[in-house]
């Protein structure tokens, strides 16, 4: 066992954190309160090879791990967590799930471009009806011909309205259940294929999160992803991998609110003493650098087991459901340590509070996770 990050890790902190420092912390709260997604930074995080981080790079990716990608994830979502999602439901989901299902020619036409940074990608899984449930998917798919027509519409797509290349689950038998959803890749401007809703949200205010709609939404055969009727199942492989990303997105928002806390704790000087002189508040920064830690390392696990090519079903909930509650709490002390001041949008915590909400949420809810890591044990 060995707890120390490789040099190569190490440059890749460096480089994500001064990118992160220089390119995203001047804009934050401009791209939250006008919900601006930031288009502009893409080429500058492709030339970093963040838009396809663990994919070979005959493929287009650059080729790392699963650790390098979380410290990726967390450098990002340390200054600001919409980024970081960008960049996960793009790895993670919409790519992730062509390299792991994709045939050789998917992942050279649609893989490729999109781990290069040349498209964005977003997928498609939740319904209205079909939340933690996401096997009642209604969407469905029937083949005419040598095409697939799908009907229906999803919702909270990340990345929904301005991807160019969706990876979307629908019923192609209805019979089978569970292993009658297929998924499909679908590019914009495909007819019958276009963005719904963009959802205005408490958090996470300059990622795009959006319906996606299909109205007889016609597509050639060998667009479907993987077996056909295996689209949830695979759905669910890259859901494990997914998690350990959200886990990582969590530690970096938690990271990012400690360390403001921290600096503001040394500042700030109420009864002739800087605050952080009062038990009270040291216990609070004791408690998250703990807890953050814990976070890590869990997550840290999960993306080593990846990079071992092992079953992360397990860790990677755990990493997550962890992580996830973690800057929950951590927000919510970041914000009791500023006082009057956190809950005001000059400090930087006030953001975190209201966008760690979310780690709790997506890719599974902390319920949900439970559920997975019960069954695991109980197995
Ligand atoms: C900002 C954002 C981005 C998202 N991005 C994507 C994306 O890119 N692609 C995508 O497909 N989806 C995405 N989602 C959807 C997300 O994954 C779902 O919101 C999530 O899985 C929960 O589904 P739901 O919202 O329908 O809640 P529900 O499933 O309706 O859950 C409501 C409550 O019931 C609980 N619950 C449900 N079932 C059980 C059970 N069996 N046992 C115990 N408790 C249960 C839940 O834990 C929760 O507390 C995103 C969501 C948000 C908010």
């Amino acid at each position: 066992m060995d707890f120390q990050f490789t040099e190569e890790q190490e440059e890749v902190r460096r480089s994500i954190r001064e990118f992160a420092e220089s390119e995203i912390r001047p804009h934050v709260m401009e791209w939250d309160e006008s919900q601006h997604f930031p288009h502009e930074i893409l080429p500058k995080l492709a030339s970093l090879g963040v838009m396809g981080v663990t994919f070979p790079g005959e493929y287009g990716g650059a080729g790392l791990g699963y650790i390098e990608y979380s410290i990726i994830v967390e450098e990002l979502a340390r200054i600001d967590g919409s980024v970081s999602l960008i960049v996960a439901a793009h790895n993670s989901l919409c790519a992730g799930h062509i390299f792991i299902a994709g045939s050789e020619e998917q992942k050279r036409k649609y893989l490729a471009p999109l781990a290069r940074g040349e498209k964005l990608g977003c997928w498609s899984l939740t319904e209205p009806q079909a939340g933690s449930d996401a096997g009642g998917t209604r969407t469905t798919a029937r083949l005419e011909g040598d095409s697939w027509v799908l009907s229906g519409s999803k919702t909270f797509t990340s990345n929904g309205s301005y991807a160019d290349i969706c990876v979307v689950m629908a019923v192609t038998d209805k019979t089978a259940h569970k292993h009658g959803i297929s998924a499909f890749i679908i590019e914009k401007g495909t007819p019958g294929f276009r963005p719904g809703k963009k959802e205005n949200k408490l958090g996470f205010r300059a990622s795009d999160t959006a319906e996606v709609i299909f109205e007889d939404c016609r597509i050639p055969r060998e667009n479907c992803l993987g077996e056909p009727g295996e689209g949830f199942v695979d759905s669910l492989r890259v859901l494990d991998r997914g998690r350990i990303s959200i886990a990582a997105l969590a530690v970096g928002m938690a990271q990012g609110a400690y360390e403001a806390s921290l600096s503001y704790a040394k500042q700030r000087r109420q009864f002739g003493k800087r605050i952080a002189e009062f038990q009270a508040i040291q216990w609070k920064l004791a408690d998250m650098s703990t807890e953050i830690d814990a976070a890590r390392l869990l997550t840290l696990r999960a993306a080593q087991l990846a990079d071992l090519n092992q079953r992360v079903t397990r860790a990677g909930a755990m990493a997550k459901l962890y992580a996830g509650e973690v800057a929950v709490r951590v927000a919510s002390e970041a914000v009791q340590i500023h006082g009057g001041y956190g809950f005001i949008k000059d400090y930087p915590v006030e953001k975190f509070y209201r966008d760690v909400k979310l780690c709790t949420i997506g890719e599974g809810t902390s319920e949900i996770q439970r559920l997975v890591i019960a069954r695991e044990i109980l197995e």
